[in-house]
């Protein structure tokens, strides 16, 4: 069985070890935090923690630099993106080990965010040349009215484990060419690959003489991530991560007037209507449900297929669920590696047992793999479970390998289905009827941030605006026009006639 001979726990000590090297990253070794790897499920290092002191030092360092950054032509800026870019394709190989033994990917899943984080430096380096603002219409002779965009000033960016690297690229080279400093905390989970980010920007930020403390790293637990999200210095609060996470700082940020970009939990779901392809959906629909081992905020979660090919596509699912190889993500022929620890085993297992007693079927999957090889790691097998209808388990999101199936007999239904649940992040349809795939995609078909066709609700690129709505918190990041949420804008009136005039015809003096 291939995958299934595991490396130890020294192997990807040395492995972390030997890309950390390579990058130049010196570790602070200490035992306030410990890397970890789901892998074996073991401790790597040992980890200084940043100190609510280290915090408020970083802010005033990069509250201090913003002033120079902001006042720094963008195509400057972006000269230290594209430096940063460059980096990450030196050191791509480095940086996705330190992704697989920390997130558990699988290798090309590894690259791919680091390849994300490239082309989003790529994006931000074009972008830094076209932060544009428009020119409107005034109503009164000799005025011309504009839009100016600035920067807004210190970025706080707080990440989830699952996208350790990339959520923190698609943030900071967007905020730098915006002309903002950044501070990063991120999971608690991954902070190998953190230090790596953090120093190879660093690196960049030293080559092309941009000021060092435009970007910060501090590590450490949520109390770390509670300090910026109250700290009146930090203009934005860019958070990603679970509902509750979210629940907890859009709150607090707007109580201090603060700006939030809100990047939460999804419950993605994919209609399947009568015409699909269904080679096409089969794949489309197990890379996106079974992918990343459930563990992406785009992973598809429900599938509302037609009643008249439900039991077909479902047999085809099983069936190549059943065949799907589980166990060491650095094996080139595995496709499903661990969960991020057994606590999200038990939450998936919990989350199984109640779809049962609401009335589900688990078709395949659900149970443990490589536990006497791993007793600490969580390798599990993806499930479907065939549901008789959207039940409170099937509302929520577990982060885990579980998709529910349900079906419908017509469109109108389906679409309802598809948006009763309180999550709006990423959704799509699989058929090949123009009419259904438009209704889909217009005002009153899916009311999520991401809408798809014939292809599945995971894997986005970064030139699309990325995000959801409804308890996903409706931020929007990466590519179009996200990065004004990183600016301020200003409206300026100006005058370049004799006389003054007033806007509505106001008379005065
Ligand atoms: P999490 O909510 O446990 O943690 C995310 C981050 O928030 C961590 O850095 C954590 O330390 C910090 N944090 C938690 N509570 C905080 C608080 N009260 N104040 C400040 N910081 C706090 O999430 P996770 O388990 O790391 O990641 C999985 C979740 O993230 C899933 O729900 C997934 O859908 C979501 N996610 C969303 C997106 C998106 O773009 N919408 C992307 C990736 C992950």
């Amino acid at each position: 069985q291939p995958g299934t001979a595991l490396p130890t726990t020294d192997d990807l000590r040395a492995r972390a070890l030997t890309s950390l090297g390579h990058i130049g990253v010196t570790v602070p070794e200490g035992t306030d935090l410990f890397a970890r790897t789901p892998v074996t499920g073991e401790r790597l290092l040992g980890l200084t923690a940043a100190t609510a002191a280290d915090a408020d030092e970083a802010l005033a360092a990069t509250r201090e630099a913003f002033l120079t950054w902001r006042t720094t032509p963008a195509p400057r800026r972006g000269e230290l993106v594209r430096r940063l870019g460059e980096l990450l394709r030196v050191y791509q190989n480095d940086l996705a080990d330190l992704v697989t033994i920390e997130a558990g990917k699988i290798r090309s899943e590894a690259l791919g965010e680091i390849q994300e984080m490239i082309d989003i430096c790529d994006f931000a380096v074009g972008l830094s040349r076209q932060l544009y603002g428009r020119t409107i219409a005034s109503e009164r002779p000799g005025h011309r009215l504009a839009e100016t965009w600035h920067p807004l000033g210190v970025v706080g960016v707080i990440s989830a484990f699952n996208f350790p690297a990339a959520v923190w690229s698609w943030n900071t080279a967007v905020a730098l060419v915006c002309g903002d400093t950044v501070v990063w905390k991120p999971s608690e989970l991954t902070p190998l690959i953190s230090l790596a980010c953090d120093h190879l920007l660093a690196r960049a930020a030293e080559e092309v003489g941009a000021p060092r403390d435009v970007h910060r790293l501090l590590l450490g637990d949520r109390a770390i991530g509670e300090k910026l999200v109250d700290d009146p210095r930090v203009a934005l609060v860019s958070a990603t991560g679970s509902t509750r996470m979210g629940r907890e700082v859009g709150p607090r940020v707007a109580a201090r007037f603060g700006r939030s970009l809100l990047e939460l939990g999804g419950n993605n779901a994919a209609i399947v209507a009568p015409s699909a392809d269904p080679d096409l959906a089969v794949q489309g629909i197990v890379f996106a449900a079974a992918g990343t081992a459930g563990q992406r905020c785009t992973t598809l979660r429900r599938l509302i297929v037609h009643r008249d090919i439900a039991d077909s596509l479902v047999a085809r699912l099983t069936a190549a669920y059943r065949k799907l190889p589980i166990g060491d993500p650095f094996d080139e022929s595995t496709l499903v590696g661990p969960l991020i620890s057994p606590a999200a085993l038990d939450r998936m297992r919990g989350a199984l047992d109640r779809a049962r007693d609401q009335g589900g079927e688990v078709l395949v999957g659900g149970g443990r793999r490589l536990a006497d090889a791993a007793p600490r790691a969580a390798y599990a097998e993806p499930a479907i479970v065939r549901v008789p209808e959207q039940t409170g388990v099937v509302r929520e999101e577990t982060f885990a390998p579980i998709l529910y199936v349900l079906t419908y007999d017509t469109l109108d239904e389906a679409i309802a289905l598809h948006n009763d649940v309180p999550q709006g992040l990423s959704s799509s349809i699989f058929t090949r009827d123009q009419r259904e795939a438009e209704i889909f995609l217009s005002a009153e078909g899916s009311d999520c941030g991401i809408a798809n066709v014939n292809i599945g609700t995971s894997g986005a690129e970064i030139g699309g605006a990325f995000g959801g709505e409804k308890e996903t918190g409706g931020g929007r990041e990466s590519g179009s026009d996200a990065w004004r949420a990183y600016m301020r804008s200003a409206t300026n009136t100006i005058n370049y006639s004799s006389r003054l005039s007033l806007a509505q015809n106001v008379s005065f003096l």
